[in-house]
C-alpha cells in the first residue's frame, strides 16, 4: 500500500459535479486530490451530454442533407461516431487540462473510505492511501437494469446506445422520459424504426400536456411509434433480432427489433466498495445521500453532490452544488437555492423549463398569470423554418415576478437561460417586456409573452 501526502479536499469521482468541485477547491488555495475509477469528467463527458448532443447534432445534419438530397447524406454512421468520439476527446482532454494546470492531483483507481478521513484507492499494481481533511463525494448514477430485461445483448443501455457502430434497422426503447425520447429522435433521423414504450400515459411525463405536444407531434412525423400505457416484461434475444413482450390493457402484445434499449431512470453509484456503511453515512431507499443547505451531509467534514441527492439528475445541478460545496469547505456562507435549475430536452423542438410550472402553481394555490406567445409567426423561426412551439411565462399575480417558465420550441435550450436569470434576478414579467429584443430574433417571443402577462395583470386575468 502507497501511502500518499494528505490533502486539504479529496473529491471522489469526476463527473460534472467532481471536476469542477476540485477545480474550485484547488483555485480556493486548497491542497486537493479527485479520485476517478473510468475516466475524467464522468458520465456526462463520455457517455451522457456530450456523446449525446454531439450525435443529436450530427443526426440534424444529416437529415438536412437528406432533404437537399446531398451526398453527405450518404456518409457512414461511422462518421457520426467519430464525431461524437473526437468532441469527447476534446471536452475530457479539456477537463484534464484544466485539472492539472489548477494544481489538482489526478488519482486513478477505486476510491473505498476505510474510515471518515481515509481512503484506500484500488489500482492494477499497488494500491494507494490518502487521508484528507474534507471529503466531497461525487460518484454519480448508473442505469437501472431492470430484472426481467438484464442488459446484454441485444438490450442495451444508454451507454452502449450512444456506441453502436452501425444504424440499427428497428429499435425499442423501453422508457419516454427525456433519454429515450433524445436517443429515439436521434437514432430515428438515422432511418431505424423505433418505437418507445412508456408506461405513463405520455411520453416526457413531467412536462404538461401542452408542452409535450409538439414534440410528440414531431414524433410521429418522424415515424416513431409511441406506445403508452406499456409495461415491458421480457425479451427473447436470438441471432439477429430481439422479441419484446409487453403489458397493455390487461393484454399481452409483442413487438420485434434488432436491439431493445431500456432508459428507466438512474441509481445512485453509493453502494458497493465505496464504504458508506463503514463511516455511518445512511441513504435514502433510493441510495440517495440526504445534504443540508450546504452540501455537507451527517457527518459535517463530507459533502455530497450531483446525482447521489436528492434533485434532478442533472450535470449543471452537481457543477452549481460543487462550487456551493467547496465554498462552504473555504469557510464562506454560501448555500443552495434551486429556485431556477434549467431543465432541457434536446428533443426536436427542444423542451426547456425553469423555476415553477403552472401545475405546481395551482398546487401550491400561488395567484398567477399565464403570458403565452408562439413561434408561428416570428420571423426568426418562419426563416429556420421551425414554428412549432411557444413560450409561457408564469408570473405572480399580485407582484409580477417571474415564477417560472416553460418554452418548447426551436432552441428552447439557449433561449431558456435568460428566464433562469430573470428568476434568479427576481425580475418582473415588466422587465422582460420592456427589455430590448433585437429583430429579427426568437428572443422575441420571450418578450411578446411577457408582455402578454403584463396585459392579462393590468386587466385582472389569468
Ligand atoms: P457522474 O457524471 O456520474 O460522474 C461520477 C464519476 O464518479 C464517474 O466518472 C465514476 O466513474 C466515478 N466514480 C464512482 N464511484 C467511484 C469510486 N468509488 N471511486 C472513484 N470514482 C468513482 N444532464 C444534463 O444536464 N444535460 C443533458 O443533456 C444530459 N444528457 C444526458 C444524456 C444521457 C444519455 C445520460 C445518461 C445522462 C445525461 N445527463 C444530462 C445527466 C448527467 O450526465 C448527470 O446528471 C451528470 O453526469 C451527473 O454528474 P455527477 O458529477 O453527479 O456524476
Amino acid at each position: 500500500m502507497n501511502q500518499l501526502e494528505p490533502v486539504d479536499t479529496l473529491v471522489i469521482g469526476s463527473g460534472p459535479g467532481g471536476y469542477v468541485a476540485a477545480l474550485r477547491s484547488a483555485q480556493l488555495g486548497m491542497k486537493t486530490a479527485v479520485v476517478e475509477r473510468g475516466q475524467i469528467g464522468g458520465v456526462c463527458t463520455h457517455v451522457g451530454c456530450i456523446p449525446s448532443k454531439a450525435l443529436i447534432a450530427e443526426a440534424h445534419r444529416y437529415n438536412l442533407h437528406k432533404q437537399w438530397n446531398s451526398a453527405v447524406a450518404s456518409a457512414s454512421f461511422e462518421d457520426a461516431q467519430a464525431f461524437k468520439q473526437a468532441v469527447v476527446n476534446k471536452q475530457s482532454g479539456g477537463v484534464n487540462y484544466l485539472l492539472k494546470t489548477a494544481g489538482v492531483t489526478i488519482l486513478e483507481g477505486e476510491a473505498s473510505l476505510i474510515d471518515d478521513h481515509t481512503v484506500t484507492i484500488k489500482r492494477p499494481g499497488t494500491d494507494q492511501q490518502v487521508s484528507f481533511t474534507c471529503a466531497i463525494l461525487a460518484t454519480g448514477s448508473r442505469p437501472i437494469e431492470l430484472q426481467a430485461l438484464p442488459f446484454g445483448g441485444r438490450i442495451l443501455s444508454s451507454t452502449e446506445a450512444l456506441s453502436l457502430s452501425q444504424i440499427p434497422a428497428s429499435l425499442v426503447i423501453i422508457g419516454g422520459g427525456y433519454i429515450g425520447v433524445e436517443l429515439g429522435q436521434m437514432y430515428a433521423k438515422f432511418g431505424t424504426k423505433v418505437t418507445i414504450l412508456e408506461g405513463g400515459g405520455q411520453v416526457l411525463p413531467g412536462f404538461e400536456v401542452d408542452l409535450a405536444a409538439p414534440v410528440i407531434r414531431q414524433l410521429n412525423s418522424d415515424g416513431i411509434t409511441v406506445i403508452t400505457g406499456a409495461t415491458a416484461v421480457k425479451a427473447e434475444q436470438d441471432a439477429d433480432s430481439l422479441t419484446l413482450h409487453y403489458l397493455k390493457n390487461q393484454e399481452q402484445h409483442f413487438v420485434k427489433a434488432e436491439y431493445a434499449l431500456v432508459t428507466v431512470g438512474r441509481k445512485a453509484n453509493t453502494d458497493g466498495s465505496l464504504g458508506l456503511d463503514r463511516i455511518g453515512l445512511q441513504v435514502s431507499s433510493k441510495g440517495l445521500i440526504e445534504t443540508d443547505e450546504q452540501c455537507r451531509t451527517s457527518i459535517p467534514h463530507i459533502f455530497a453532490i450531483g446525482d447521489i441527492t436528492k434533485g434532478p439528475a442533472l450535470a449543471h445541478k452537481a457543477s452549481y452544488e460543487a462550487k456551493v460545496a467547496v465554498e462552504a469547505i473555504a469557510g464562506e456562507p454560501s448555500a443552495v437555492d434551486y429556485k431556477a435549475i434549467p431543465l432541457v430536452v434536446f428533443s426536436e423542438p427542444e423542451l426547456a423549463s425553469v423555476g415553477l410550472s403552472e401545475t405546481e402553481c395551482k398546487a401550491k394555490a400561488i395567484p398567477v398569470v399565464i403570458g403565452k406567445s408562439s413561434f408561428s409567426i416570428n420571423g426568426r423561426s418562419l426563416a429556420l423554418k421551425a414554428t412549432d412551439g411557444f413560450v409561457k411565462i408564469i408570473a405572480d399575480q399580485a407582484s409580477g415576478i417571474v415564477l417560472g417558465a416553460q418554452i418548447v420550441g426551436v432552441e428552447a435550450s439557449t433561449l431558456i437561460s435568460e428566464l433562469a436569470l430573470a428568476i434568479e434576478l427576481g425580475a418582473t414579467a415588466e422587465d422582460l417586456a420592456l427589455t430590448i429584443h433585437p429583430h429579427p430574433t426568437l428572443g422575441e417571443v420571450i418578450m411578446e409573452a411577457a408582455e402578454n402577462a403584463v396585459r392579462k395583470i393590468m386587466r385582472n386575468v389569468t
